[in-house]
């Protein structure tokens, strides 16, 4: 017996195959302009990174001042 999908479907798809995420660090600069780190330097922070093709989502929050915000991150040409 093989698993019967429709004949359009691969069993490969983002839907079925889950999306490809994983925990990592990434350094971004804070735009809170009341924290102290505000476009001082680049912060690292853990974040949870979904990928997608070239383009990197996580969402960044600032360990000083707790604000997060989302950000896409093309990685074309990184790897
Ligand atoms: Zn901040």
């Amino acid at each position: 017996m093989s698993i019967n999908y429709p004949p359009s479907v691969s069993g490969f798809e983002y839907e079925i195959a889950g999306g490809n995420s994983f925990d990592s660090v990434r350094a971004e600069t804070c735009y809170n302009e009341d924290c102290k780190m505000f476009e001082v330097e680049d912060v690292e922070s853990d974040v949870e990174i979904e990928t997608r093709y070239d383009t990197e989502y996580f969402s960044w929050e600032c360990p000083t001042c707790k604000v997060s915000r989302d950000i896409e991150n093309n990685v074309e040409g990184e790897r």
